[in-house]
């Protein structure tokens, strides 16, 4: 099948539908082509944190932020070797693209909150689960205006170059070869490489092997549109920043069944019942440090402030109750109890959360460096959920400039290439802020949807 449109869209998460939305409100009609059987990719998986500075929900909870500070945040978190023009971009328009997901008729909370490795409380909750409320705003977008086209199951094998120029996307769908004409330009929107183990292993120089660690990806993430922008000249950059958390599900690596709400509320312990890093840190220095405990394995300990009942929900809309009876969360009446059902040492337990509460209460940097407090662990009943490291981001991918075109290893730009999200590096540097990512793909996303759109 043959097709001719304006602007064609590869990859239907977060950055790829962000992109085919804004492309279509530039005047573009669009093709967007999502390999799999449903839209989402890795985004509708993700606990939804969209960190954005200078929001009034930050001013409404007294909350200091600036996109400046955030900016400053973002560089120093990630080594200061992300792109400073590209973080500019992102640290600029996380709140305007709040509004445009507003505008879009997307829901958030009211409350801002800190996300794991956040390091600041700039967190927006979307108010449906996971990622779902940006997929569903986009799709519900879609289905109310003309102009949008999507073809799942359709997987795009590479690009169609005229010239200098990349002007189509040659496809499998499931009844054969798909042929798409762009107009005027091709928008990668693959994602990242997190569910290839070969390609982790082919980049990482950070971390030990990655071979048998597990991953919260979808299995979609096999980095294709990198392999395919690097046929036609595309540059890669920051390959080797490949991002873990210390947060995934013992058994599948999937971020489902963690317990935090927030950084402020909760401690990490391992098998002895010790606390062993700054909870509050960055995401690859509390990887490192549990890698470092026996077993890579640690609890995530908290009080029942988030789950007064135990049928509140988690960030993977998951009630505390459902996951105690599953047996992936654990219950105590008091610490004593809690340590005596997970089996840590219930001394050394009581003064991991004694100690916390101590600095807590002194307020300033306790002994492991953390900073991010807001109340003490001591409301009946206690929870715990163990947690092993788990593959989550790679920061590296496609280099691109401000308006999201693909550039070559000369700085040159592809013309009618332009990609966003995941599936592009330098952003991030070598750690990515937790809750940077749903913005960095919306931000970019948005940005690469016009640029397609009008040529530019
Ligand atoms: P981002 O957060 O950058 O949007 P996601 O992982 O959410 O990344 O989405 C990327 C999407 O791209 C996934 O749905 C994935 O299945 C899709 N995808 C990956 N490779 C291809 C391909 N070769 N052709 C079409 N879609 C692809």
């Amino acid at each position: 099948i043959k097709y001719t449109t304006d602007v064609v869209v590869i990859g239907g998460g977060g950055a790829g539908l962000a992109a085919a939305v804004s492309a279509h409100q530039n005047g573009a009609e669009v093709i967007l082509i999502e390999k799999m059987p449903r839209l989402g990719g890795n985004t509708v998986l993700a606990g939804g944190a969209f960190n954005a500075a200078g929001s009034p929900r930050q001013v409404a909870q007294g909350i200091e932020d600036s996109p400046e500070k955030h900016f400053t945040q973002t560089y120093e978190g990630g080594d200061e070797l992300g792109n400073t023009d590209l973080i500019k971009v992102l640290t600029d328009n996380a709140y305007p693209t709040v509004e445009w997901l507003e505008s879009l008729g997307m829901k958030f909370e009211d409350e801002v909150f800190t996300v794991l490795g956040g390091m600041w409380p700039r967190a927006h909750r979307p108010s449906s689960p996971l990622g779902t409320g940006f997929i569903n705003t986009y799709e519900e977008y879609i289905k109310a205006n003309e102009g949008i086209e999507i073809l799942l199951d359709t997987e795009a094998e590479e690009l169609i170059v005229d010239g200098d120029r990349v002007v189509g996307v040659k496809a499998k769908g499931l009844k054969g070869d798909v042929i798409l004409h762009a107009n005027n330009g091709v928008v990668i929107a693959t994602g990242g490489f997190g569910a290839s183990v070969e390609m982790r292993d082919q980049f990482n120089t950070n971390w030990p092997a990655l071979t048998n660690i597990k991953t919260t990806n979808h299995p979609g993430a096999t980095g294709d549109g990198i392999a395919m922008a690097e046929v036609v000249g595309a540059n890669l950059v920051g390959m080797e920043h490949i991002q873990l958390l210390p947060m995934g599900d013992t058994k599948t690596g999937s971020l489902s069944g963690n317990i935090e709400k927030s950084v402020e509320d909760r401690i990490f312990v391992n098998k002895s019942g010790d606390r062993f890093v700054d909870e509050g840190a960055r995401r690859d220095v509390m990887t490192n440090a549990l890698m470092e405990q026996e077993d890579s394995f640690m609890w995530v300990v908290l009080d029942s402030k988030d789950y007064p009942t135990g049928d509140e929900k988690n960030n993977f809309n998951e009630t505390m109750n459902e996951l105690i009876a599953q047996g992936r969360a654990f219950k105590g009446d008091t610490l004593e109890e809690l340590a005596e059902e997970i089996g840590v040492n219930p001394e050394n337990l009581v003064k991991a959360v004694e100690e916390f509460n101590k600095a807590v209460e002194a307020g300033g940097s306790d002994a492991f460096g953390r900073t991010l407090f807001n109340a003490k662990i001591e409301k009946a009943p206690f929870y715990a959920g163990p947690r092993i490291p788990t593959v989550h981001h790679t920061m590296g991918g496609i280099e691109i400039n401000t308006s999201a075109q693909v550039l070559d290893g000369a700085g040159n730009i592809i013309p009618g290439l332009y990609a966003a999200g995941e599936v592009t590096g330098g952003i991030h540097g070598s750690n990515r802020l937790g809750g940077n990512a749903l913005a960095d793909i919306a931000v970019f996303g948005r940005i690469a949807g016009e640029s397609a759109a009008t040529k530019k």
